[in-house]
């Protein structure tokens, strides 16, 4: 799958080729994401403001406001389908 990561602060992000992801717990969903938006916090991640605070490990996927379809649950999920 493609994946927008940050792999330095102050740098434009790339677009990379990473694995699929797996069902890592019971209470997991994966989604078929359809669209996806930037907002600040990702900004904030790309410019490293919150690197002490936050230590994400590099490269990083960003992008959290997204939308799509429900294409794996984990065994405890029971709100989705
Ligand atoms: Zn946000």
């Amino acid at each position: 799958m493609r994946a927008v990561r940050v792999h330095a602060y102050h740098e434009d992000p790339t677009i990379d080729d990473i694995p699929e992801p797996t069902i890592q717990g019971p209470l997991d969903v994966i989604i078929k994401v359809g669209g996806a938006g930037v907002c600040r916090t990702d900004l904030h991640i790309i410019n490293g403001d919150w690197a002490e605070a936050m230590a994400p490990e590099l490269p990083y996927v960003i992008g959290h406001e997204n939308a799509g379809w429900v294409h794996e649950i984990g065994e405890g999920v029971t709100n989705v389908a």
